[in-house]
């Protein structure tokens, strides 16, 4: 079995991420912003939909949560230590527990920084790394509630990963940081490549993402950050950038 995971763009720069489960068929959503674009994508895929996977509060991640909840009947699924904030959760999950997507499971991390309360979701079968607004592809998340020491050690658990692990991030916030990435890394070849291939593709009108890790690992600043005072000093530089 295997998991794949699909963008549907939302608002102004967000991605909900399509997900089906290759052997029991299942169907998911991963942060949906908004109803509309996540109903034509679902019916799109079927009609059905399982699984409601939320990564944190913030509105542009669950907006869409309850008119799918009506319309589907799905299961809610989100961090048990923010149910406070989130729409009723059917599944509310801790670091350590192993989320059922139909045939396979979902590992999920604790990843505090953007937010207290944010988790991330990591499908080992199909390799799909779910970091809502955490990593970005060249970039991290804004450091709402959290420390740069939260987030980087956030940061050291997706560094775990596989090098294949597809990154599927809420935003489509690459163009504006590959400027700030190539300030501060001019002389990298692969983040030079990176970002005439984020060019092209947002000329075109398409999506950066997905994005291996193991391309993040070569071109992302944060993830290439020693340390947690190098990753914060990173992370002030480019609220000022
Ligand atoms: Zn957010
Ligand atoms: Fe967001």
């Amino acid at each position: 079995m295997t998991v794949t995971a699909t963008a549907i763009p939302m608002l102004t720069d967000n991605y909900a991420w399509l997900l089906r489960e290759s052997a029991a068929g299942a169907v998911g959503i991963v942060d949906p912003a908004e109803a509309e674009p996540a109903i034509a994508a679902i019916e799109a895929a079927g009609g059905k939909l399982d699984v409601i996977f939320i990564t944190h509060h913030h509105g542009d991640h669950i907006g869409g949560v309850a008119a799918l909840v009506a319309r589907y009947h799905p299961l809610v699924v989100g961090n048990a230590a923010d149910a406070h904030r989130l729409p009723k959760l059917d599944v509310p999950v801790r670091e350590g527990d192993l989320v059922t997507f139909g045939n396979t499971t979902a590992e999920l991390f604790n990843t505090p920084g953007h937010t207290i309360g944010h988790i991330a979701y990591y499908f080992a079968d199909g390799g799909v790394l779910l970091p809502g607004d955490t990593l970005f592809s060249l970039g991290c998340g804004r450091l709402f509630e959290g420390t740069a020491e939260d987030m980087f050690s956030a940061f050291q658990k997706f560094a775990r990963l596989p090098d294949e692990t597809l990154v599927c991030a809420g935003h489509e916030y690459t163009a504006s940081n590959a400027k700030f990435a190539l300030a501060k890394d001019p002389e990298n070849a692969a983040l030079q490549a990176r970002a005439a291939e984020i060019t092209a593709l947002r000329v075109a009108g398409k999506a950066t993402l997905p994005v291996t890790l193991g391309e993040e690992r070569l071109t992302n600043p944060f993830m290439r950050a020693p340390t947690a005072a190098a990753f914060g000093a990173l992370r002030t530089a480019k609220d000022k950038f």
